[in-house]
C-alpha cells in the first residue's frame, strides 16, 4: 500500500474504481463540506460535532460517511488532530501551513498555537530505532492566557 511512485508505466491508463493513490480520491460533496467545516472552525471539533453541523446541508450524511471522509483528509495530511482528553480525536484545519504544536484549553478549549518543538530530531530518534512512517503527535495540556488567574 504505501509504495511510492506507483506508474506501473502505463501513463494514460486510468486507475479506474482501483482508486490507488491520493489523486485518484474522487472529490466526494461530504469531503469537501467536511474540509471547508474544519476550516472555518476557531475552536477542534469532533466527528459528532462535524456530524451535527452538516446534518442540515447533508440530511443524509451518516457518522460512517463523516468518519471515512475525516480519515482520507487526515491522511492527506490537511488536517489537524489533538487528542481530547477522553481519549477521542478532535478536527480543523488549521491556516497555518507550517507544522505546529496546539494546545487545548482545559477551560475554555480554546486553541493556542504554538511553535513546533523538534519535530525533526524526535523523527530522528525514531528512524536511527529502525522504525519507518514514523510521525510525531504533541500533546500539550494547559491554561490560556485569557484564562490564566492572575497570580496573587
Ligand atoms: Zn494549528
Ligand atoms: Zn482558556
Amino acid at each position: 500500500m504505501a509504495r511510492q511512485g506507483g506508474g506501473d508505466g502505463a501513463e494514460g491508463v486510468r486507475p479506474g474504481l482501483v482508486g490507488e493513490g491520493r489523486a485518484a480520491r474522487r472529490r466526494s460533496r461530504t469531503r469537501d463540506a467536511v474540509l471547508d467545516h474544519l476550516e472555518r472552525q476557531r475552536a477542534f471539533v469532533s466527528t459528532t460535532d462535524v456530524l451535527q453541523a452538516l446534518a442540515g446541508e447533508l440530511p443524509r450524511l451518516s457518522r460512517g460517511t463523516v468518519y471515512r471522509a475525516i480519515r482520507l483528509l487526515e491522511d492527506d495530511g490537511l488536517l489537524d488532530v489533538v487528542m481530547h482528553e477522553r481519549g477521542f480525536p478532535l478536527y480543523r484545519r488549521c491556516s497555518r501551513p507550517d507544522r505546529h504544536a496546539h494546545l487545548v484549553c482545559s477551560t475554555c478549549r480554546r486553541v493556542v498555537e504554538l511553535d513546533p518543538p523538534a519535530f525533526d530530531v524526535v523523527e530522528a530518534g525514531a528512524r536511527a530505532a529502525g522504525c519507518v512512517e514514523v510521525s510525531v503527535a504533541v500533546l500539550v495540556r494547559g491554561v490560556c492566557a485569557a484564562c490564566r488567574r492572575p497570580e496573587g
